[in-house]
Order: C-alpha cells, then sequence, then structure tokens
C-alpha cells in the first residue's frame, strides 16, 4: 500500500471522503498543518514573500520504485506567468504541481523558487507562499467569516467581505438569514460545488499568495457560475506565478503558456493557436473537446 496515505486514514474519521491527488494532500496538509514525511534541514532558510520565479531541472519522480511518473522534466515559469497543464488523464499534471508545495519530494532533479532551492527552504514558508484553489477545498464545521479567514485571523471585517466579493461570494451572504455568520458544513447550510470553489478563491485573496495552483473542476457548472469563477480566477491570477491542472478550455485559451503533459513528458507547449496551427497532440485535444461542446 501506498506509505503516503497511511496517515490520511489516520485522521479519516474527522473527513468524509479523501480525493486523490493534489485536493487530498492538500486538505490533508491544511488539517494538520504540518507533514510527517517531509522534515526541514537543520539550516532550513526562510522564504520570505517569492517573486514567484519556478525552474523544473530534470526532475524525475516515482510514487512507487520501478514505476516512473515524470523523467527529465525542465520547466522554467517566470513571475506572473499562467501555464496550463493539459493532457489526457493520468499523465502527470497533478503529480508535477504536489511538487512544488513539497507534498512529495522528487527523486532527482531539482525544482527551484526564485533560485531557491525548494528542499533548503522550511517547508512553512514555502508553503506560505503558495495557495491551492480547488473544488474539493476544506472546509470546516464553522461560519462563512471563519472559513474564508481561515489561516488569516488577523483578516479584517472589511478584507473578509472584499474577499467574498471578488470571489463572487458576496450576493449569496448577504441572501443568508445569519449572513457571514451562517454556519456551513454538517450542522449548517450545505454549499453546492460551486460556491465552495468560490469560498476556496475568497480565501486565496485573503492569503494573498505569490504562486498559485489551481485544480480546476472536472465536473460541469451552470454557464452563470462557471462565467462568474473564471472573472474570479482571471482576477486572483494577476501578479501571481499561476498553475493550472486545466480541464476548461476556457482557461487554456487565456493561458500565457500551454503545457501539454502525457507519458513522455511535457510533449509540446506553447499558446493556444500555435498549438493549434501545429497540429500535434493539442490539436486534437482541442478538436475532440469542440465536438464534446
Ligand atoms: P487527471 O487529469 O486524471 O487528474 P493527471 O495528469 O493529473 O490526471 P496524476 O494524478 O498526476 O495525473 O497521475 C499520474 C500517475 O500517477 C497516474 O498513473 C496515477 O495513477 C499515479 N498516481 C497519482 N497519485 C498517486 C499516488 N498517491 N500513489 C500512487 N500513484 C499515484
Amino acid at each position: 500500500s501506498n506509505v503516503f496515505f497511511r496517515p490520511i486514514e489516520k485522521i479519516n474519521a474527522i473527513i468524509e471522503s479523501y480525493p486523490k491527488g493534489i485536493a487530498g494532500f492538500a486538505r490533508y496538509c491544511e488539517i494538520m498543518d504540518t507533514d510527517p514525511d517531509i522534515k526541514d534541514k537543520p539550516d532550513a532558510a526562510v522564504l520570505e514573500r517569492a517573486k514567484g520565479a519556478i525552474v523544473f531541472k530534470d526532475v524525475s519522480f516515482s510514487y512507487e520504485p520501478g514505476r516512473p511518473i515524470l523523467n527529465g522534466i525542465d520547466l522554467a515559469i517566470r513571475p506572473g506567468e499562467t501555464v496550463a497543464f493539459v493532457g489526457p488523464s493520468g499523465a502527470g499534471k497533478t503529480t508535477i504541481c504536489s511538487l512544488l508545495p513539497r507534498f512529495y519530494e522528487v527523486d532527482g532533479g531539482s525544482i527551484t523558487v526564485d533560485g531557491h532551492d525548494i528542499r533548503d527552504l522550511t517547508v512553512e514558508s514555502l508553503r506560505r507562499n503558495i495557495g491551492i484553489v480547488q473544488q474539493d477545498v476544506f472546509l470546516f464545521s464553522g461560519t462563512i467569516r471563519e472559513n474564508i479567514a481561515y489561516g488569516n485571523l488577523q483578516a479584517t471585517d472589511e478584507q473578509v467581505w472584499d474577499a467574498a466579493r471578488r470571489a463572487s461570494l458576496d450576493e449569496l451572504i448577504r441572501s443568508l438569514p445569519d449572513g457571514m455568520d451562517t454556519v456551513i458544513g454538517e450542522r449548517g447550510v450545505k454549499l453546492s460545488g460551486g460556491q465552495k470553489q468560490r469560498m476556496s478563491i475568497a480565501r486565496m485573496f485573503l492569503k494573498n499568495p505569490p504562486i498559485l495552483i489551481l485544480d480546476e473542476a472536472t465536473s460541469a457548472l451552470d454557464t452563470e457560475t462557471e462565467a462568474a469563477i473564471q472573472a474570479a480566477l482571471a482576477e486572483l491570477s494577476v501578479g501571481r506565478t499561476t498553475l493550472v491542472i486545466a480541464h476548461r478550455l476556457s482557461t487554456v485559451r487565456n493561458a500565457d503558456r500551454i503545457l501539454v503533459v502525457n507519458s513522455s513528458g511535457i510533449a509540446e507547449e506553447g499558446r493556444h493557436q500555435e498549438l493549434v496551427a501545429a497540429g500535434g497532440i493539442y490539436s486534437r485535444l482541442h478538436v475532440a473537446q469542440m465536438s464534446q461542446a
């Protein structure tokens, strides 16, 4: 069995379910705020607010010995750039993004943030610089205010409302009898997938990290919600280095760079029009998605 997920099994009692991939582990880290497997070096440095330059150099990784998932990944992302990872299910898009916050350690090669090898940094300071947005966000039984302010308990009422507004949650919150003090979760109001994702976005406006990982929902949302979320994400990613695990053609189109991941690694990269014109994997994915839509 997978050593990695064993600690999660222990806390299974307090979480309903845990999905695979970045959502599951991010949620685990959010709850525990620590990671038993990944320890700081004795002389680990604190990463102050990063500019957000990310470099993967010859990165290899496997979850299990003898079953390599990533091999020789080279990737340089500029501060503020938005890159979208696309490709078939299981190609390793989530895995690439999971290595950056050190949810897993690379087997070979290195990853740097602003030139610092992430293994030389404290995990806490590295993760303070990285925000993860996902539909399957961890929300606890508490008020909306507490859930948005999570991780930033000094946040003022004005800041919490501002974050809610930017995530297009303010109307919903105002429509609830207890407003910001509405209890959500098991004992309170249940939120839809789209609303949960917006809670995750609101949290990130407050956290204000220089680096973002967006794990896009695969499930369909209604057009209006979809548009509101896309607009909020577009605003959120301004001025931040953004890695998107992309499932939406609209997000991909607006990315500064698209990285097509398949079993052999990063197979193609470029902007939407370039890749469509190139007639490779991306153009075929594009045609397939267009015919589905
Ligand atoms: P999707 O679009 O379906 O999310 P993906 O491109 O993000 O796919 P990954 O989730 O990174 O792909 O998975 C890459 C490979 O690693 C897959 O073969 C997957 O089964 C395997 N894998 C992912 N997580 C684990 C894990 N915790 N333990 C073992 N293998 C894993």
